[in-house]
């Protein structure tokens, strides 16, 4: 493969998200190629074991409709139709491998904070999306 024509970034909407970003955007401007931004909700039941005794749906709601606002404003920053803005829920790391594959996107960019050792045992997403992508994977370094 000598160009991309098709570039993901996944973005978790903390401050640093801009640094993935920012270089996003200069790689698919260099290949001209199309990007689109994701962000993957995980469904909050997750985090207590998938067993608390709550109604969490407005709780999901809500993390959903900030996910999809902050999307749109990245959207407009940076150039991506809202057709290239995808909010989806899940684990990153599986959403990221399903929709590459559903969207045969053929470059996926995430960041990465240079974890080694034991905190690399313990997991990244760079990581989970590094193992198991079928396509290209580039880590942006987070400084
Ligand atoms: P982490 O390993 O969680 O520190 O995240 C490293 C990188 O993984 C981030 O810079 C994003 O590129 C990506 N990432 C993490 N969480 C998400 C998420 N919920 N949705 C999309 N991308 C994510």
């Amino acid at each position: 493969m000598t160009s991309y024509s098709k570039i993901l970034v996944a973005i978790d909407l903390t401050e640093e998200a801009p640094q993935v970003l920012k270089k996003a955007k200069r790689i698919a401007d260099t290949f001209q190629a199309e990007l689109t931004l994701v962000h993957v909700v995980e469904p909050v039941g997750y985090a207590y074991g998938g067993d608390i005794p709550m109604d969490l749906t407005e709780l999901q709601e809500q993390l959903d409709k900030a996910a999809k606002s902050q999307l749109e404003a990245y959207g407009r920053e940076y150039d991506v139709p809202p057709e290239r803005q995808l909010a989806s829920v899940g684990r990153p790391e599986s959403e990221i491998h399903r929709l590459c594959e559903e969207k045969q996107f053929d470059l996926v960019i995430v960041g990465s904070h240079g974890r080694h050792g034991f905190q690399l045992l313990l997991g990244s997403t760079a990581n989970g999306v590094l193992h198991g992508a079928e396509c290209d994977v580039l880590a942006v370094r987070i400084t």
